[in-house]
Parts: C-alpha cells; structure tokens; sequence
C-alpha cells in the first residue's frame, strides 16, 4: 500500500482555497468578514478588473498585533473560538481561520495592520511563502491587499466569469453587507470609481444606498417577534415584485444566508401575488438563539441548518402572508411610518389597489423600476434626509459610529456562552426549536461531520414534501360531480369530502392561455426597424446576463446593442410584436439571471398571452349551459392548475368538516 503522506501546508491550504475561495468575489465575502469581526465601523472596499488585479479592504477595526501577524496567514489560526464548545454559540462571521490561509495560498496578500498605541506593521506573502515583517506607516486598523488572484491556479482563473461579470457578483456581495451591517460605512470602489457608499446611519438609510428611495416607498417594513424568532426589515408591497432573485437578501443572526426553507416560505406567502417569473423583494433579518440553528454547515455555502424547519417556516411564512392578505395580526408586526424625521418622504400604500372587472391589477401598477440606481442618485436622496451623510459632508469625512454588535474580544466569549437565560427560557416554552444536545454534540464530531453532508439534503427533503403537499392539492375534474353554480360565475363540484368552488371566467383563461402559447412556439420571424430605440438601463449582473444572451434575443428578431456601459439599446422588434411592452418583455428576460436555462418566447410572452387569453375567455357572470360547462372542462383536459395566469386561483375548496362547523355540528 502508498505510504501516507501528511500534506505540506502550503498544498493542503491550495486544497481548502478551493473550497473556500471560489472566486473573487469569496474573497471580498471574506476580508469584509474579518473587517466586521474586527468591529470595524468604517470599512472600505477596492477592486480592480473584476478582482482578479486587486481586491483590497481596508478597516479601522482592532487590527493585529505584531506577534500574531504570522499566525494569521495560518491555516485553522483564528482568534475568534478557542475549543469546541464555543462552535455552538458562533458570535463572529469568521472561526474557521482558513480565509487568510487559503487566500495567501492563491494570491499575492499582503496585510497592514496597526494596533491601539502600537506601531503598524506590514507582512507579504507571495502564494503562501512569507516574507519578513517590516514596520510601515498606517492608521488604527487593517488593510489586505490580495493581488494576482489565482496566478497559480490557472485552471481556477479559466473558470472565472467575464470580469464584468466578476465584478457584477462582488458588488451584490457588498450591497448585501451594507444592507446587513446598517450601522457600518461602507465605500466600495470599482477600477477607482466610487460605485456605492453608506454611511452607517441605520436600516432605513443603507436600503436606500442600495435600491433607492423609491423602492423603500413600495415596501412594508416588518419588526416582530413569534415563538423567540425576531423578523424584522422590508418586503415589496403586493404589487412591487422583480424580475429575479437578485432582489432578495436573507440575514440570519447577522449572517447573509441562502436558504431553502426559509426562501419557500417568504415565496409561499406571496405565491397569490406573483405572476410566474416574478419575484418577492425584500430584506430581511432573522435572529434566533444560536442553540436552534447551526452555521457550521459548510465553508462556503451560504445555507444554515435549523433544528426545526416546521417552526420557522410557518413562523415566517404566517408573518409575511397576514401583513400581503391585510389580516388584522399585521397590525402587530408592521413598524408605522413615524411622522417625525422621516429619512425620504413615504407614501405608504395605504388603500389596496381595485381591480378591473378581470380581476386584474391594471398595466401600470405592476410595473416595476429596473435597477438603476445609482451613487450618485443615492447620494442625491441621501442629502436632503440622511443625519448621518450631512455629517459626513460637513466634516468632509465619514463619521465614526459606535458599533452595536461586531467584534467580540476572546475575553468576553466565555462569559457570553454562559449568558443563556433568555434561549433557556425559550427551551423551556419551545423545546423543539432547539438542536438536542445528545444528537447534535460537540462530544461527537464524528457524527457531527456526517450530519454536515446531510444538511442540503435535509432541506431539500423538507421541500419535496412541501410540494407533494401542492401536487396533492391537484384536481382531475373527472373525479367530480357537477351539483350546480352560483351567480352565474362559480360552478360547483363535489368530490369525496370537500366542495370545489370554480371561476369559469379563470378555468377557461387558462385553457385559451395554453393554446396560445402553443402557437407561439412555431411562430416565423421579420424584423422591424423602429423608428425611436427604445433604451433599458439595467444593474451590473443584469448586464452582464443581456450581454451574454445576445443571440437568442437577436433570434427571436430583436436588434439590441449596448452603446454607452450598462445602457441598452433595442433598435429592431419582430414585426409580429410590435405593439409589444418591450418594458415588461425585458423585465422577463432578466427573470433568469439566475437560470442557464435557453429563453422562450413564449414564456418571456406569458403577460402578452395571458391578457389575449382573458380577452377571449367567457366571463363571470355569462351564463352558460351545461354543455358549455362540460365541454370546457373536457377541453382542459381533466387536469386544472389551481391558478389562471394571472396568478388568481381557479378553484377554492371547501371542506366538508368547515361546512358542519358553521352549522354547528361539530365544534
Ligand atoms: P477567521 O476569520 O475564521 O478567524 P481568517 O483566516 O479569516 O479566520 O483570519 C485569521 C485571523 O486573522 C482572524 O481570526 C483574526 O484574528 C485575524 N484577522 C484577519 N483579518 C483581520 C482584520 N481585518 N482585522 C483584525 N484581525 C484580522
Ligand atoms: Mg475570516
């Protein structure tokens, strides 16, 4: 047999880089990270040709001391837990000390750190081989520098996106650090252009840095505590949607996470809301006791592992769905726009929208901005109303804030794991929230790293039964017996214990909507100059997804190009759509930014198809005879979605136990 070789450092760190250090944009993800765990308040971010040049974070946070400058470049070296135990209780977003390790391993770094009344001292690496320490001249605080990125992973650097493309990720990833950490300033510099910048005044200041005041009037926004787990920030209105999931942010015990069970359950709540392919804004924070939910899952994906999906689940999924349904519970869970010192002038949405005798929201409702806010317009908005922005401009600096919560220094760590009064309480009222000890110890890593492999796939299973539970909701009409209708409108259906409710005016959109896509799908193509182009002005990501999409938009007759950065130009439309919303149909195109799936026209044409299908479907209200009904049902084919598409149910059930319960034959 080979004989065992235990790997040299510097190959086992070019190991871990790989999983940890993806692409430019880890990096960022991780210097970021390790600013904020320093308690940072002020944190600067520089990149050059899409991070593969430069990527450079500078902090004012703690930095580090001259003696542990060399343990930093070492793999498992962190300051932040000293044993196991402290893995169940992870205050800071680093503690795996792998980051600096891995990074130095594919890359040039260099850290420049100064302590409180100490000198600042300077070390470089170069691929994981350390130079000397030498002494430097810097301010409080640490700056990494991280040049060369991947120059000796080649084949690391050919899988790398576009640099435009690079770059686009990095700059979602540093938008959702200023949406996470509100009370930090953040500047963000790309090819040394400033492109985004806050400045630590609050949630409601780093949103609009972010998306814009306008966004913000078109949100609720949320602060409420159920069963121990705190849900606070903005979700979209019931007619503020996006075109994909780009939109979406998720912090969970100030960590930005991707998470199926909790994605469902914001999504479930607004599945009324949402057209196909549109998507829930919003912003989100959730924290919870630590005991109920493991971080340690894996060292890179965003995911978190809960003791109890059920819980938090139906705990996120009854908040948002009462506050989009106008339940009276929402009352408790909406912050109310406060008159005094508002940050942008609010428009709440107050009155709920009417809808046309469709039942659809009219045209221009539904219609929602691209990303295009800039820096400069944040900082437009932001003069007039941001306490924290007039301070900077008056001392020409950004102001230094006290930090909420951050950095927790080794000393303290002890004695915060033992302060678990409130999460014991908890244990005592909501047991099943929390990890059992005997099955999740640290006494057992073994098991534990097996559990690791286990949780993408728990999640999954979690929403495979979610899904069986809507496939079972499915009806075969087949199965049914007709008994009636009601206005004209309703036609009723009784099968085994329950009472189906249908909308003739929906079920038979849906037929027609079929049909139509149908003949979409084989359609011939002719050009049509026009006589003004039309422009799109869209976000990083997005434009870096329309550039790569050329082809298949130009095949489906479209003339686009891009003549000034990030601003689009369709010059030529198909003559058979002429009279198409080139607003909507592009807004559907960048629905799958995040998809390699082909784009279809009739999918992106589905509005378009839908509006045509409700034209020529029998309305409510038209009376129709029973051979109508039977032969509109036979033509569906048996099989009805439970939705038109316009999102609107088809059929409403109601059971047989809700009927004897209003007549009091049972309680
Ligand atoms: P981790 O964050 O998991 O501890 P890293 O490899 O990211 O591991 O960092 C190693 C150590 O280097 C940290 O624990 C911390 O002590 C130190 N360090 C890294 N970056 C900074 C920074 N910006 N400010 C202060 N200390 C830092
Ligand atoms: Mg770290």
């Amino acid at each position: 047999m080979a004989k065992i070789n235990i790997l040299p450092a510097q190959v086992y760190n070019r190991i871990a880089a790989g999983e940890v250090i993806e692409r430019p944009c880890s990096v960022v993800k991780e210097l970021v990270e390790n600013a904020i765990d320093a308690g940072a308040t002020e944190i600067e971010i520089y990149v050059e040709n899409g991070g593969t040049q430069l990527i450079r974070v500078v902090d004012n946070g703690s930095g580090i001391e001259r003696e542990d400058l060399q343990s930093a470049f070492a793999p498992h070296a962190t300051s932040k837990i000293k044993k196991a135990e402290d893995l169940e209780n992870i205050l800071t977003l680093g503690f795996r000390g792998e980051a600096v390790a891995s990074i130095a391993s594919v890359s040039k770094m260099t850290i420049i750190s100064k302590c409180e009344n100490a000198k600042c001292y300077s070390l470089t690496s170069d691929g994981g081989k350390l130079g000397l320490i030498t002494e430097t001249a810097g301010e409080k605080g640490t700056d990494v520098r991280v040049e060369a990125l991947f120059f000796n992973a080649p084949v690391r650097l050919k899988f790398l996106k576009s640099e435009k493309g690079e770059e686009a990720e990095i700059t979602n990833f540093v938008s959702r650090f200023i949406l996470n950490r509100a009370d930090i300033a953040f500047s963000y510099y790309v090819n040394g252009k400033k492109v985004l910048q806050s400045f630590g005044g609050g949630d409601e200041e780093a949103f609009v840095c972010v998306y814009g005041a306008s966004a913000l009037r078109q949100c609720f926004k949320i602060d409420t505590e159920k069963h121990g787990i705190r849900i606070r920030g903005y979700i979209g209105n019931q007619n503020f949607s996006k075109p994909n999931k780009s939109y979406q942010s998720l912090f969970l015990n100030g960590r930005y996470i991707v998470n199926a069970t909790l994605s469902a359950a914001i999504s479930n709540a607004y599945s009324s809301y949402l057209m196909k392919r549109q998507y829930p804004f919003y912003v989100l924070h959730i924290d919870m006791p630590g005991e109920a939910v493991d971080v340690n899952v894996h060292p890179n994906k965003a995911d978190v592992r809960f003791a109890n999906n059920q819980i938090i689940y139906g705990c996120v999924y009854s908040v948002i769905s009462a506050i989009l349904d106008g339940h009276t519970k929402a009352l408790d869970y909406l912050v109310q726009d406060e008159p005094s010192e508002p940050l942008v002038e609010k428009t709440a949405p107050k009155e709920q929208k009417t809808k046309n005798e469709e039942g659809v929201l009219p045209q221009e409702e539904k219609k929602f901005g691209f990303a295009t806010f800039t820096y400069e317009q944040a900082l437009k908005e932001l003069e007039k109303t941001s306490p924290a922005f007039a301070a900077h401009k008056k001392d020409g600096d950004v102001p230094f804030k006290e930090v909420s919560k951050g950095y927790i220094p080794i000393s303290e760590l002890d004695k915060l794991s033992t302060e678990k009064s409130g999460a014991e309480k908890l244990h005592e009222q909501f047991p099943d929230l929390f990890f059992k000890k005997a099955s999740f110890g640290v006494e057992s890593p073994k098991g534990k790293e097996t559990k690791q492999e286990d949780v993408f796939a728990e999640n999954k299973r979690f929403l495979e039964e979610i899904d069986k539970k809507k496939k079972q909701n499915r009806i075969d009409i087949r199965t049914c017996r007709y008994v009636g209708k009601l206005f004209n409108t309703y036609l009723l259906y009784e099968r085994e214990d329950e009472v189906l409710v249908i909308d003739q005016h929906a079920a038979h959109e849906r037929l027609v909507y079929n049909r139509l896509k149908e003949k979409m799908e084989n359609r011939k193509i002719v050009k049509q100059p026009m006589l003004l182009p039309y422009t799109i002005e869209l976000n990083a990501f997005e434009s870096e997804f329309i550039r790569e999409r050329y082809d298949e938009i130009r095949a489906m007759g479209f003339d686009i190009d891009e003549p000034e950065e990030k601003r689009f130009r369709v010059s030529a439309v198909p003559s058979d759509l002429q009279g198409l919303d080139l607003y909507v149909f592009f807004n559907d195109i960048l629905g799958q930014v995040n998809s390699f799936r082909s784009i279809k026209i009739e999918e992106l044409l589905k509005d378009k198809l839908a509006l045509s299908a409700c034209k020529a479907a029998v309305k409510g209200g038209m009376d129709l005879t029973r051979q109508e009904i039977d032969a509109l049902f036979e033509m569906m084919d048996g099989d009805m979605g439970m939705k038109c598409p316009h999102g609107r149910p088809v059929v409403v059930k109601l059971s047989r136990v809700e009927l004897e319960k209003m007549f009091k034959r049972i309680v």
